[in-house]
């Protein structure tokens, strides 16, 4: 099982939190990290720009919404297929 050097943060953990950072709803030091992550992270920088661009669009129709948790569920799916998360077996 091989991971990718993704930081100090895991990818999962980025994935897991995008919306939160997306909303702003975490600490500085956690937002720096993830922030920190995202920029160094081939794997999760297309994920953050989808989210900030989905919730962007989905800020126009809605205001204080959250992702259902299948949306989520399909974002990580696409992570492990990208293998940023070393779960995918090739
Ligand atoms: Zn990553």
């Amino acid at each position: 099982m091989k991971k990718l050097d993704c930081g100090s943060v895991d990818c999962t953990q980025v994935v897991s939190q995008l919306w939160d950072y997306l909303d702003g709803e975490l600490t500085e030091e956690r937002m720096r990290d993830i922030q920190t992550h995202l920029t160094a992270c081939a794997g999760c920088f297309p994920h953050f720009d989808f989210e900030r661009a989905f919730l962007k669009a989905l800020a126009a129709t809605r205001k204080e919404d959250r992702m259902p948790g299948v949306l989520r569920a399909r974002i990580m799916e696409k992570l492990r297929e990208a293998g940023c998360e070393g779960l995918t077996s090739p």
